[in-house]
């Protein structure tokens, strides 16, 4: 899981994005949730590498790479998927402290990460009013919603993410604020390719147990499911 740092915070000394890449097509061979693992760990981790204090980084780096705690990204909403400009939780400064409120879903490792990286509104904006926060797992108000019954990659655990009146200090701001939508298109830049690579993966593991079945070396003629 470390691979997905940079050699500075313990990682690997190869270009990230091309790393990440190739040991993803090999993981998803075999397993597309544990695939999944390794490209959230590094999503998630993003805003928090590349918008993070270094008092934040000192504090909670070490127990992403040497404890190997999970990381998780929280921007999509019931209201706001591919359209991030769109998000309705909000944050509020309030003296030391910012209080975070809203619903996120489709949370990958939304169960059992130990840090979140929150996209929230910190400006009526649109996009230029969103800023990224590190959320803590057992911060007041912060709880796990509805975990989504899905069809594929039942070994990752996506849900919902409650957060209700959530405070946490100015230092955990991760980047500028209102940046945080370029933040979250960076680190897309960074994943998407990723997920490129986890379809091919996928796509690889199963033509190669297709071709190698006793009997199966050619794609049968008949179809699987019957029509009739
Ligand atoms: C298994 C899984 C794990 C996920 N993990 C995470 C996570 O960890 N963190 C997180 O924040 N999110 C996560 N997501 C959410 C994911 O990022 C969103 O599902 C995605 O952004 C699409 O949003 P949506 O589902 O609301 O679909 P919508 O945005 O409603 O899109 C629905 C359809 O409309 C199309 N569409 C949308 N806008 C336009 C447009 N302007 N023009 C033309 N077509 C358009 C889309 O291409 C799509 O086909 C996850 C989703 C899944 C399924």
């Amino acid at each position: 899981m470390t691979m997905v740092f940079p050699a500075e915070h313990g990682g690997a000394e190869q270009s990230q994005g091309t790393l990440l890449c190739t040991a993803v097509e090999e993981i998803a061979r075999h397993c597309a949730s544990s695939a999944l693992m390794l490209i959230i760990q590094a999503v998630g981790s993003y805003p928090l590498l590349h918008g993070g204090s270094k008092e934040l980084l000192d504090r909670v780096l070490p127990r992403i790479v040497a404890e190997r705690e999970l990381a998780a990204y929280l921007v999509s909403e019931p209201g706001a998927g591919s359209d991030v400009g769109n998000i309705r939780t909000t944050a509020v400064k309030d003296g030391s402290h910012y209080v975070i409120s809203g619903t996120k879903c489709f949370s990958t490792n939304g169960p059992i990460a130990s840090f979140y990286t929150v996209l929230a509104r910190t400006s009526e904006n649109g996009r230029n009013g969103l800023t990224f926060f590190l959320v803590e797992r057992d911060t007041p108000g912060f709880s796990v919603g509805k975990i989504e019954k899905k069809l594929g990659q039942r070994g990752s655990k996506t849900s919902e993410m409650y957060l209700d009146e959530v405070r946490v200090p100015v230092g955990n701001l991760l980047g500028e604020e209102n940046k945080g939508f370029n933040l979250a298109m960076k680190d897309f830049d960074m994943s998407r390719p990723a997920i490129g690579a986890q379809a091919l993966g996928i796509a690889e593991g199963l033509s190669t147990r297709c071709f190698a079945t006793p009997g199966r070396e050619k794609p049968s003629a008949r179809p699987s499911v019957s029509t009739r």
